[in-house]
């Protein structure tokens, strides 16, 4: 099956109003030859109305890199699906290691995000990955296996079509190392033939598998060419137009 790489910028807590908008501005204009792949950004929860805004019409899909796993109420300091997609967001990202590390969200905690956030409408990139630990007492499998599973539980085969994953293994997030294209392309397989078990062989070939940690211009072809690696999700290279777009571009 052939999958549209899908490219996301995942800007974290970084930018302040102007350089977000600015950044929105520059991806709009140079995204908009793109027809043979996708591209996303996801800027911190107060830019959102307006990078949505600046981007509105655009090839460039916005989404959050977060969300609360209740509709409304008493959740002092979260913020809603129906918020976001108030406010022109299309996606959300959930289950990134730095949710699950540093604020102790659970894989239980994260499906029920995940079937809140595609019960309202959006699409979903939901990400996995092993710690350097995990990875060095060879737990990758069984790490990864575990938040997939947890984090699609009860979903549909017509919601899997809103879902993509991100394989983001924590000791390349930041760091500056990135995992070498034949390490990616082993857990992308690995996962995809879990989705086969879990849902459908037909939904394992559909569903697109990015790769995330340190991707950058100079090593994006090669990750994003590996077999089952369906593009990138990108952090620190995604805060500047010509990186982003460098990797976007990769062939
Ligand atoms: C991320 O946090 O999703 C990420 C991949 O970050 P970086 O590209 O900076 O490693």
């Amino acid at each position: 099956m052939n999958r549209k790489p899908y490219i996301a910028g995942n800007w974290k807590m970084n930018l302040d109003r102007r350089a977000a908008v600015a950044l929105a501005a520059a991806l709009r204009e140079a995204c908009q030859a793109f027809t043979d792949r996708d591209v996303a950004v996801f800027p911190p929860f107060v830019y959102l109305d307006e990078v949505a805004r600046t981007l509105a019409g655009s090839k460039v899909r916005v989404g959050a890199q977060n969300m609360c796993d209740a509709a409304n109420g008493a959740f002092t300091g979260e913020v809603s699906a129906a918020m976001l997609l108030d406010v022109g967001a299309t996606s959300v990202i959930l289950g990134h290691s730095e949710r699950r590390q540093l604020f102790g969200e659970t894989d239980e905690g994260i499906g029920r995000k995940v079937r809140t956030a595609l019960g309202a409408g959006l699409d979903v990139i939901l990400c996995v990955g092993e710690t350097l630990d995990e990875r060095n007492t060879q737990a990758t499998e069984r790490v990864v296996g575990r938040q997939l599973t947890k984090g699609l539980e009860d979903l549909t085969l017509d919601q899997m079509a809103k879902v993509t994953v991100a394989y983001e293994p924590v000791w390349a997030i930041g760091t500056g190392l990135n995992a070498t294209p034949k390490q990616a392309s082993d857990v992308h397989t690995y996962l995809r033939g879990l989705l086969a078990g879990l849902f459908s062989p037909k939904v394992a070939q559909a569903t697109r598998i990015q790769y995330g940690g340190s991707v950058k211009p100079e090593n994006a072809r090669d990750l994003l060419t590996s077999p089952d690696v369906d593009g990138a999700l990108v952090g620190g290279a995604a805060l500047k137009p010509d990186s982003f777009l460098a990797i976007a571009r990769f062939r």
